[in-house]
């Protein structure tokens, strides 16, 4: 008995969206303002509004919309208007002819590629094949269906399709499948908001637990739906949960509470006029009077539900009327009859689920496992491929970040060494290279603030070239240039390592020495002096003397240090006066040679 609420179910699934008598009102409004393919859409849109409300007006409308699309050339609409054509007889309950317009829906959809459209056939063609009671043709469609579905990403489709397997599954007793598929469609419809959805995927695993003898946990899960259904007013749906409600307290042995809430849930079948609902709520009633002992209303019941289920060819409700039947008679001692419909039940138990039927299930559940296996791999080869070339981006760029940041870097130390030659220049006495008068200065400063600190003396020495006029005029410019050079060199091999020298002017040159008394820098002027005076100067053809007059002064007391210059260029004045070629030492005592 159980069984029957899947298909019941099932049907609540199936029917789509119901139209309100508002959009129906709107539709037919707009209908004689509209000509060509957008007349075919509104004739297929209302074909599909009618469909639970009256299917002959279903019929009517498609073959209005087939004929017009046919006219026009429309091969879209056209198959819409097949596929229209099917629903219509499917909610007839003409599984025939439900089956061969959805078929010739389903040609003309692979023709023009139309995958939305495939997937739709598909699913209707499937569900004709459940209520037919043939599983595996359903499962067929279904999973046909569902991976077209997938494809497309559709998640409502995806959610409704793998609701319907776990329909099928359930059906045929594999409940941890159906359970898997339930949950699966519970999780994407939760997720996007479709309560309808989210109600029937409850109610389904609702009536899983119920196979698997979870009671509690059935009625658990249809309270939670029922909730939703009361919440959406949906009356299919409140009818569904009352029902199946019902069936937990069958089944716990409470048939007055079963009973109240199979009528409650046959009175809105009624009031809804849905037959398929109707044959199982019949049924059903029927089966509590039959544990209440009350067979004459059980027959009754059971009857109309029989007769319900044949006017609609509903086969699992047929053989679930004969199940009945059957126990009926045994229990009223007629077991002629009772065999009679336990034959009857057990053919079209047959017929709905057979071993070979089983063995094709398994192996297109495999096939599909397998292609989705495919898909999913082919999915993740060119996610690989994308990562890759994200991969070979992002290194490209980083080449080309850190090449701009290298030649940034080379570009700043080139400039640091530019400015180190252009500051080394505006140092340097362009003829004898020695530091010109700016380089020292900065250096006696220095040391000057050292000495603030130290006490330590230092000493400066100006000297100047002796006659050197004369030797211009008399040897030229030029020669007058290299005795500087040669000079400039002597002093800078001569000097130590602490020592500074600088070409202060003309054939003047100053000489710091750090860190030395007076008596230290008087050596070191004397040994300069001498060696200068002793060396031999060739330009040309010419060998020159040259000598030099040396003034020092020494910094061993805070003065200004022009002050210190001064006295000794005053010293270098008292060396000139008296000669040249000697060392003077400023103010204190003259030295002569
Ligand atoms: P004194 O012994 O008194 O120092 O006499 P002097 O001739 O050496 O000094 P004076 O100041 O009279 O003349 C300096 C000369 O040095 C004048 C100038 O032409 C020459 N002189 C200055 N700078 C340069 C230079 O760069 N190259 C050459 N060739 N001569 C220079
Ligand atoms: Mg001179
Ligand atoms: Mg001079």
């Amino acid at each position: 008995m159980r069984r029957y609420l899947h298909c019941f179910i099932a049907m609540l699934l199936f029917s789509s969206f119901l139209f309100s008598a508002e959009k129906i009102e709107e539709l037919e409004k707009k209908l004689p303002t509209v000509s060509g393919k957008e007349k075919v859409e509104v004739l297929d849109e209302l074909a599909r509004a009618y469909r639970e409300i009256s299917p002959q007006k279903t019929l009517e409308y498609s073959k209005e919309a087939l004929e017009l699309s046919q006219k026009l050339g429309y091969r879209k609409g056209k198959a819409l208007s097949l596929h229209n054509f099917g629903s219509g007889y499917y909610y007839l309950g003409n599984y025939e002819m439900a089956l061969e317009y959805d078929l010739k829906s389903l040609e003309i959809r692979k023709q023009i590629g139309d995958k939305n459209g495939i997937a739709a056939s598909f699913y209707n063609i499937g569900r004709i094949y459940v209520d037919l009671g043939n599983y595996d043709k359903a499962l067929e469609y279904y999973l046909e269906s569902l991976k077209m579905r997938e494809i497309i990403g559709n998640r409502k489709d995806v959610a409704s399709t793998l609701n319907d397997i776990g329909i099928i599954y359930d059906n045929l007793g594999k409940y941890d499948k159906a359970l898997e598929y339930y949950l699966q469609s519970l999780k994407i419809r939760e997720m996007i908001g479709d309560k309808d959805g989210t109600a029937a995927s409850l109610n389904n695993i609702g009536i899983v637990y119920d196979n698997m003898d979870n009671s509690n946990r059935a009625l658990e899960y249809y309270l939670k739906s029922l909730k939703i259904y009361e919440e959406i007013e949906n009356k299919k749906g409140i009818a569904a949960s009352l029902n199946n409600i019902g069936l937990v307290y069958r089944i716990s042995g409470d048939y007055k509470k079963a009973l109240e809430y199979q009528l409650k849930s046959l009175k809105i079948e009624k009031e809804i006029g849905n037959k398929y609902g109707l044959a199982i709520s019949l049924n059903n009633i029927g089966s509590i009077y039959l544990e209440l002992r009350n067979y004459d209303e059980a027959f009754s019941y059971v009857n109309q539900g029989l007769n319900l289920a044949k006017e609609i060819g509903a086969k699992i409700s047929i053989q679930d009327s004969y199940r009945h039947l059957s126990k009926l008679y045994s229990k009223k001692g007629n077991y002629k009859k009772a065999f009679e419909y336990y034959r009857l039940y057990s053919e079209v138990k047959d017929s709905i689920y057979t071993e070979e039927g089983s063995k094709r299930i398994a192996e297109m559940q495999t096939k599909y496992e397998t292609e989705k296996k495919e898909r999913e791999i082919e999915l993740l080869k060119k996610d690989r491929i994308i990562e890759q070339s994200r991969k070979r981006m992002f290194i490209f760029l980083l080449i080309i970040t850190l090449s701009i940041i290298v030649f940034l870097v080379y570009l700043y130390r080139l400039k640091i060494k530019m400015n180190e030659k252009l500051d080394l220049l505006s140092r340097t006495d362009p003829l004898t290279k020695l530091p010109n008068r700016r380089d020292i200065l900065e250096k006696i400063r220095m040391e000057k603030i050292r000495f603030e600190r130290s006490k330590k003396p230092f000493v400066l020495v100006l000297c100047d070239i002796d006659g050197f006029k004369k030797l211009n005029d008399k040897y030229g410019h030029n020669v007058g240039d290299s005795i500087l050079i040669s000079i400039s060199n002597l002093m800078r091999k001569s000097i130590r390592m602490q020592d500074f020298i600088c070409r202060w002017g003309g054939e003047e040159f100053l000489f710091f020495l750090p860190e030395t008394n007076l008596e230290g820098g008087i050596i070191s002027a004397e040994k300069l002096r001498e060696k200068i005076a002793n060396s031999i100067y060739h330009s040309g053809k010419h060998k020159l003397l040259i000598h030099m007059t040396f003034g020092v002064s020494v910094y061993d007391k805070i003065m200004d240090i022009n002050d210190c210059i001064k006295q000794a260029d005053n010293a270098l004045y008292e060396g000139k006066k008296s000669g040249g070629n000697q060392v003077v030492v400023a103010k204190r005592d003259t030295r002569k040679k």
